[in-house]
């Protein structure tokens, strides 16, 4: 489950020097507005600037699944006509604050933005979980697809699509569970992951 980061730890700041944002990370408030979605900050800040006056702010959000990773997600906030910044959009999970670098030099030209995760566990395994989740971004978002909400796999895509979902669940329950690439596949297989779904993840890979 994702995590504000209690503290800017040197975790968080090499995450905000990979950003190459040069301004300071800040803890703004949730005050989710009735109309805006799970997910949807950009079109929600908008429709406030035109009732409210202020101005937009992009930035990324800060998480962390503790000793495991952080990660960085591209986010739009509401600046007030005060400069105050305040984070309108309702989150999946019920959090009062979040952790927020403004990021001024950023553009936004309606494509999605790659989440950037640090891996802070020294378990290679969680390398393996960042790959498969780069890879389904890259599958998802390939060509004019980034701009678009339906996406239409081919079916070779979609053989992949399933393949990398099933790695996705397979790896994270064990990163949770502290096993390495080392361990045994939870696919029952009998063989260590790394010579079982670890072999068939790097096939993967070299498909997309
Ligand atoms: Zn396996």
């Amino acid at each position: 489950m994702d995590r504000v980061p209690q503290r800017i730890d040197h975790n968080v700041k090499r995450m905000i020097w990979r950003i190459g944002s040069s301004e300071d990370p800040l803890y703004l408030d949730v005050k989710a507005e009735p109309f805006a979605e799970v997910g949807e900050c950009f079109s929600s800040v908008k429709k406030k600037i035109r009732t409210d006056g202020g101005s937009l702010q992009l930035g990324w959000e800060i998480w962390q699944i503790p000793d495991i990773m952080i990660e960085a997600e591209f986010h739009a906030v509401w600046k007030s006509p005060d400069g105050e910044l305040v984070d309108i959009t309702p989150k999946k999970y019920q959090i009062d604050r979040i952790l927020f670098v403004p990021d001024s030099k950023a553009r936004y030209y309606g494509a999605r933005r790659r989440n950037k995760r640090l891996n802070i566990s020294g378990n290679r395994l969680v390398d393996d979980f960042i790959e498969i989740c780069d890879a389904r971004y890259r599958l998802l978002n390939k060509g004019g697809r980034t701009y678009k909400d339906a996406v239409l796999f081919s079916d070779e895509e979609c053989e992949i699509h399933e393949k990398l979902s099933y790695s996705k669940s397979l790896v994270s329950t064990m990163v949770v569970r502290g096993a390495k690439r080392s361990s045994p596949c939870p696919c029952g297989s009998g063989k260590e992951y790394r010579h079982c779904h670890g072999n068939i993840l790097a096939e993967l890979l070299d498909m997309i």
